[in-house]
């Protein structure tokens, strides 16, 4: 995969607004949003926006700031799922898995070995945002008043 950052691929068009994409989280330097070809129900995305290919590329405070994304938004995700569980995983280059060569982060409310194949077409726009509503409610009211301080 070529390392040098295309500005036109899907994912740095859905951050500047000009496809769509139904997001969960939002903030100056990162953005949360569902995978559209989800491989289990409540897959999301998390991405800075800083324009980098692989992790390897992410400057440390991009890193920070993408971790604590991931942070509040995995916690969410379980919470809304009802899971006890999450897995983060990300693909560097297109010989690792890469499909979108924006840094982006996989989060899944349970284990990898649960994970099917990719849903070989978009899943509907009702489904999605029906798990979405849900995600960001958890967002907006974690279970734990504590839960950010837990290591
Ligand atoms: P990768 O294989 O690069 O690690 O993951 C790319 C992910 O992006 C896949 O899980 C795929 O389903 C998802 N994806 C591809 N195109 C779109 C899109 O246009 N919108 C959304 N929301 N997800 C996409």
């Amino acid at each position: 995969m070529d390392l040098n950052y295309d500005t036109n691929n899907i994912f740095a068009r859905i951050i500047r607004g000009e496809l769509p994409a139904i997001k969960v989280y939002e903030d100056e330097h990162t953005l949360a949003f569902m995978d559209i070809m989800p491989q289990m129900p409540g897959h999301l995305l998390v991405l800075p926006k800083v324009e980098v290919v692989t992790l390897y590329q992410l400057p440390d405070e991009a890193a920070t700031a993408v971790l604590a994304t991931i942070k509040k938004v995995g916690k969410a995700l379980e919470q809304a799922m009802g899971v006890d569980g999450s897995s983060v995983f990300q693909h560097n280059g297109s010989y690792a898995g890469q499909t979108v060569p924006h840094l982006h982060f996989h989060l899944l409310p349970g284990p990898l070995k649960m994970a099917g194949a990719h849903a070989t077409v978009p899943v509907e726009t009702p489904q999605l945002e029906k798990i979405a509503a849900q995600i960001r409610d958890a967002i907006a009211y974690p279970n734990s008043p504590h839960s950010d301080t837990l290591a």
